[in-house]
């Protein structure tokens, strides 16, 4: 049997907080105890946000916790062709189209809907794409493209559920209402989820199912803020014909008036935590694991 391969993935778009700890020293532990490998892998892909030096005190701090990882460290940013070429293959099944409606016309078209009905979200609270370019013609959506319109490239949910049936997965920890072991995924519940967009060929759904599948992950350990997002990587696993990893979600670590934490947030910083005086110890005492 091969060894199990756990990861961290964070996004260096601000420092890590005590939150991102105890996400990276369980799936270290985790690894440790079973013989297994652990990556750190960086989701830059938002070039907007990512920053180099979030990237190097991500490096700095992981190791100042006492953590070592393989190298080189997948950087998410690199690998744009792998991304492109796996939404040529959903293009190829007709399950993806673009939408060129922008952020500000997306909010009007849900405040119009609104005015009926309260319009559906996602896990995540965003509304769903209330637009319809799904239905525009080939010659339409070549115009628009010629024109240098921007676009977001948006999974055909409809299409995609339709050629996948149900799916779901075995849960090992638990979602943030206590879900646990066979959990029916609900992609659905995203909508016509963006993969891509013009200026960037892929998405965090689309890149963490690739690369989790490139690297071998065997084993996702992750916040249960992500535990919905489960349904739509599922889904994608299906549609591309890559194996699935196992799942575990844990609970998050929260602030004391029981919000969870933010990059911005600096009283549960790591480096001011450890500016102040902390030691990686007492890092694992505060985020409860031994
Ligand atoms: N990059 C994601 C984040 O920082 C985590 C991705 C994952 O673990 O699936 O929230």
């Amino acid at each position: 049997m091969p060894p199990p391969v756990f990861r961290f993935a964070p996004s260096p778009n601000g420092y890590l907080h005590l939150g991102h700890a105890f996400s990276a020293l369980l799936n270290f532990d985790l690894a440790r105890q079973s013989g297994g490998r652990f990556l750190l892998r960086i989701e830059d892909i938002d070039a907007t946000r990512c920053r180099p030096e979030y990237e190097a005190a991500i490096h700095e701090d992981l190791a100042w916790l006492g953590l070592c990882w393989e190298t080189p460290v997948r950087r998410q940013s690199e690998h744009f062709p792998a991304y492109r070429e796996a939404i040529e293959r959903l293009s190829a099944l007709g399950l993806i189209y673009p939408g060129f409606e922008s952020r500000a016309e997306i909010a009007r078209l849900v405040e119009a809907r609104e005015k009926d009905a309260p319009w559906p979200r996602d896990p995540d609270g965003a509304p769903l794409y209330p637009g319809t370019a799904k239905s525009l013609t080939p010659a339409e959506r070549g115009r628009l493209i010629a024109s240098g319109a921007p676009f977001a490239l948006r999974l055909d949910m409809e299409a995609a559920m339709a050629r996948v049936g149900s799916v779901g997965w075995t849960e090992q920890g638990a979602g943030p209402n206590g879900e646990t072991g066979a959990v029916a995924a609900r992609p659905e519940a995203w909508g016509d989820v963006i993969l891509a967009r013009k200026e960037t060929p892929t998405s965090y759904h689309l890149s963490v199912v690739i690369d989790d599948a490139l690297q071998g992950i065997t084993h996702v350990v992750r916040g249960e803020d992500l535990f919905w997002s489960t349904s739509v990587h599922r889904l994608l696993q299906q549609l591309l014909g890559i194996p699935q990893p196992a799942y575990r979600h844990h609970r998050l670590i929260r602030d004391d008036a029981g919000r969870k934490l933010s990059k911005s947030t600096l009283a549960t910083g790591l480096r001011e935590l450890r500016a102040g005086g902390a030691t990686p110890a007492k890092i694992r005492q505060l985020v409860g694991l031994p």
